[in-house]
């Protein structure tokens, strides 16, 4: 391929900017702007104009002085960018204006490009050939980003930028998406409350007769006491809770069990962390107790999510029958593996399943007006309630089987998440 052939070609469809000059053949020489590329390869033309005899079209040659040639300039769109390079500066104000009131450290830029630019560029590349080209996308992208960064002094993020600024020519919009906001934290859980925000089944948080107009079948959760605040000092939409596993509402959780808030499009992400850590405790004190509160990322919610950590709980429960000192080592035979099938209170929204899961540990007191107090350390995912009273023969063995009586559960509470 001849460079200067291949040019003059391009430059016969009409005015063709620096840039889109430059940028077929952006694969030679590195450290050079394609718009360098292009105003190079446009001097040697001229200059070659001014040798050679034949009539040359003035469009392309707008503000070069020739010696031995009249041309008048003229100012024309390029034909195949239709300006937008020329444009960038104003693209990139409008694009400041637009995320000015964001607080973000990375972003990330995209490029929708409108069927014209697509069709421009694809008959350019019949023109030219292909061969050391790029795409007129990467480089808006790349030059956009440029502009931003310097403006700003943010970092491009490819991978999990904080906002992702999409410039869609097919629209004539620039279009924001603020990624979320992650915080860590765990939590310790003092009254039977829910984990999590529960909607009302009628009105799915609209608000009605049957929530008394709460839209919420509870009025308080783990996730409302912790994420309301946080929601507040980011001025996001929403919060989503992440939490590693989550115990009932009537369970207590006096381990630290670790979460993820994820707050959906925050204005701000410079929060204090420390003051917002002693204002929940502060407000929810008796309630739940957060600590470690720090930035988080996706990724860790996924790990989060991934590990389901061993526990240890506390069991409190009432026999039927008064249980001898001696009928209490009966609960050693727990150690070991549980077979159990999912319990009847939970068939209806889980499968049907047989599952193993270990005991690594039981500790036990019986109290003067026989009340069991019953402590285990267990892997993750058995049913501890099922565990005390047999769930009708689906929990093998059980406590219940091993006392041989009826058993009542007066208190669960989980006691460490390791
Ligand atoms: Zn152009
Ligand atoms: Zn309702």
């Amino acid at each position: 391929m001849q460079i200067i052939d291949t040019a003059k070609t391009i430059l016969k469809t009409g005015y063709v900017c620096d840039n889109c000059l430059g940028r077929q053949f952006a694969q030679l020489l590195s450290g050079y702007t394609n718009k360098d590329r292009g105003k190079a390869i446009r001097l040697i033309l001229a200059m070659q104009a001014e040798l050679d005899d034949e009539k040359i079209s003035a469009v392309n040659f707008s503000g070069l002085t020739f010696r031995n040639k009249k041309i008048k300039s003229e100012k024309a769109t390029c034909c195949v960018c239709e300006g937008l390079f020329e444009n960038l500066p104003k693209i990139s104000k409008k694009i400041l204006k637009e995320i000015h009131d964001l607080e973000y450290d990375t972003f990330h830029i995209g490029v929708r490009l409108s069927d014209s630019l697509l069709k421009n560029e694809e008959s350019l590349w019949e023109t030219s050939g292909i061969d050391t080209t790029e795409s007129i996308k990467k480089e808006l992208t790349r030059e956009i980003g440029k502009l931003i960064q310097k403006k700003t002094k943010k970092e491009v993020d490819l991978k999990t930028p904080n906002i992702v600024i999409l410039l869609n020519l097919d629209k004539n919009a620039i279009e924001l998406t603020i990624n979320s906001l992650y915080i860590y934290g765990r939590y310790k859980k003092y009254v039977k409350i829910p984990q999590t925000k529960h909607y009302c089944p009628y009105c799915h948080g609209n608000g009605c007769d049957k929530c008394n107009w709460r839209g919420l079948t509870y009025d308080t959760s783990v996730q409302q006491l912790i994420a309301e605040p946080i929601l507040e000092a980011t001025g996001g939409i929403d919060t989503k809770f992440h939490g590693q596993g989550r115990e009932d509402i009537d369970v207590l959780c006096l381990g630290w069990r670790p979460f993820v808030i994820e707050v959906i499009e925050p204005a701000k992400r410079q929060l204090n962390l420390k003051k917002l850590k002693t204002t929940i405790n502060k407000t929810c004190k008796d309630k739940i107790e957060i600590d470690s509160l720090r930035y988080s990322t996706k990724k860790e919610l996924q790990n989060l999510k991934s590990i389901h950590p061993d526990k240890t709980y506390l069991l409190t429960l009432k026999p039927k029958k008064q249980i001898k000192e001696k009928d209490l080592e009966k609960l050693n035979a727990l150690i070991g593996t549980i077979t159990q099938q999912t319990p009847n209170r939970v068939k209806h929204r889980r499968a049907d399943i047989q599952r193993k899961r270990k005991i690594y540990s039981v500790k036990y007191i019986k109290t003067k007006d026989n009340i069991l107090k019953v402590e285990l350390k267990t892997q993750a995912g058995l049913y501890i309630k099922e565990l005390a009273t047999g769930d009708d023969g689906r929990t093998e063995p059980s406590i219940n089987a091993l006392l041989a009586t009826e058993i009542e559960v007066l208190d669960l509470t989980v006691l460490k998440v390791y």
